[in-house]
């Protein structure tokens, strides 16, 4: 029987810029991208140079931490060019694809086998295809310790809110795989929950009946955080993995054909996107493929509260479903305040926003500067998990490290909602991550 669970402040933004119902498939890009810098927690090093031919699914990078993750090229061709950051960061691997792309080829287990197949087997398979760091690990959003045993593994159609791609799309035709994808799961740990946003279109017959859960309620309804934080009985389960949908049918592909799969449907939408469609491409694909319009806009990996600024030359990362795309927001707002904040969406009753019913542009302006805490608590009001956000930050601050655990720390699920609410425009979400790296250092020595 399907449970069916409700987000507790769950947030409805009336926004313009929302993704249609259609497909469009993009043009085949000439490179793709792998950006290192941009996934969570990771210390890559790399294992190609520039001007190295290497094969699609080939290694491109290993995890410091634990060598034997690798991330896999998402192309075959040659690596044109590895672009770093400040603090040598490595910001971008660039792929220029040959015409014909080779593929890294391995043994693959058919779909029969694969409930007879050992942990052991698949574990090492996944490490050595690069399509272990698929699956993540609550609560720091890392891939797992290959070592590790999830107490629950849950598999997310996505979050409401609109923008990551709409499993009713983005899963069509995938159903076998998605079958496959459950049963590998199933042989790390039995528990298996599919959770499913009350809002997800129309799904195919075999994944409706694979969903164990409904989530009622707006974003971020959906998110594997929330649902383990409402089912979890004791502190141990917090150690559960997760994965998304499309990233589940990659690593079922990959284990059944042998060969990395890099399709990838994308939601692309925001007020300053030209297109505001769902458009089929694949890993690391570039951002002016998906959307081609040259204007001057920020390019956000994901959702508008959440998501990851992508660098202006522009590829979808790695783990990236959606892509946001909003005007800057550095105008001036000439004569602004005579408007009273008409067009501005906030969550404010003060802005006369609040009877406008239209859908509201975003952009990514502060609209003022940072603050001291007014101890407002709005973002306590809007918190999906009932942190203190503003206590949790507080005692970071000084320190008590103990004190932000009490507080909910790593409950946190990371969905941004309490720094976009904030009226003194402290940026919450940045400093919960940043509070959470640093306990986990701490702790892991
Ligand atoms: S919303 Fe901002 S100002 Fe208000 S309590 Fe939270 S941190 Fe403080
Ligand atoms: S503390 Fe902020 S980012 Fe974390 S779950 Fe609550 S609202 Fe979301």
């Amino acid at each position: 029987m399907i449970k069916t669970l409700t987000v507790k402040n769950g947030f409805f933004l009336t926004t313009s810029g929302q993704v249609a119902e259609r497909v469009r498939k993009a043009s085949a890009p000439s490179m793709v991208a792998l950006m290192p810098g941009w996934i969570p927690h990771v210390k890559p090093r790399l294992l190609v140079k520039e001007g190295d031919a290497i094969k699609g699914g080939a290694p491109l990078f290993e995890d410091k931490r634990n060598p034997v993750v690798v991330y896999p090229s998402p192309g075959g061709g040659v690596v044109k060019r590895i672009v770093f950051g400040p603090r040598r960061r490595i910001d971008e691997v660039v792929i220029a694809l040959d015409e014909t792309e080779g593929w890294e080829r391995f043994e693959p287990i058919s779909p029969h086998r694969i409930a007879h197949t050992s942990t052991d087997t698949l574990r090492h398979m996944l490490l050595k295809g690069g399509a272990w760091p698929l699956i993540r690990a609550l609560p720091f959003r890392d891939h797992p310790e290959p070592s590790s045993r999830p107490v629950h593994i849950i598999v997310t159609l996505g979050w409401a809110g609109g923008h990551l791609a709409r499993p009713s799309l983005a899963l069509k035709g995938e159903e076998a795989a998605f079958q496959a994808g459950l049963a590998i799961l199933r042989q790390f740990c039995p528990s298996v929950s599919v959770i499913a946003p009350s809002d997800t279109g129309v799904l195919p017959e075999s994944i409706l009946h694979s969903v164990t859960a409904r989530i009622q309620g707006g974003y971020p309804a959906g998110d594997p955080g929330h649902y383990l934080y409402r089912i979890r009985k004791e502190a141990a389960e917090n150690h559960s993995w997760y994965i998304d949908a499309q990233d589940l049918v990659a690593l079922a592909r990959f284990v059944t054909e042998g060969c990395f799969y890099p399709k990838r449907v994308y939601a692309v939408g925001g007020n300053a996107s030209t297109v505001c469609e769902h458009v089929s491409s694949r890993v690391g694909a570039p951002v002016a493929t998906l959307d081609p319009s040259g204007a001057r806009r920020r390019q956000i990996g994901g959702s508008p509260f959440a998501g990851l600024f992508l660098p202006a030359t522009g590829f979808m990362n790695f783990f990236d479903k959606g892509l946001t795309l909003l005007p800057v927001g550095d105008e001036e707002d000439f004569f602004g305040f005579l408007r009273a904040g008409y067009t501005r969406p906030s969550l404010s009753r003060t802005f006369l926003s609040v009877f406008n019913k239209r859908p509201l542009d975003l952009d990514c302006g502060m609209h003022g500067e940072e603050r001291p805490c007014i101890n407002c608590s709005r973002c306590a009001e809007v918190c999906p998990v009932g942190i203190l956000p503003q206590y949790t930050m507080k005692s970071m601050a000084a320190g008590e490290v103990e004190e932000a655990l009490s507080h909910g720390l790593l409950d946190c699920i990371e969905c941004g909602l309490c720094a976009y609410v904030c009226p003194s425009k402290i940026e919450l979400l940045d400093l919960l991550k940043t509070a959470k790296t640093q306990y986990r250092k701490e702790r892991d020595g």
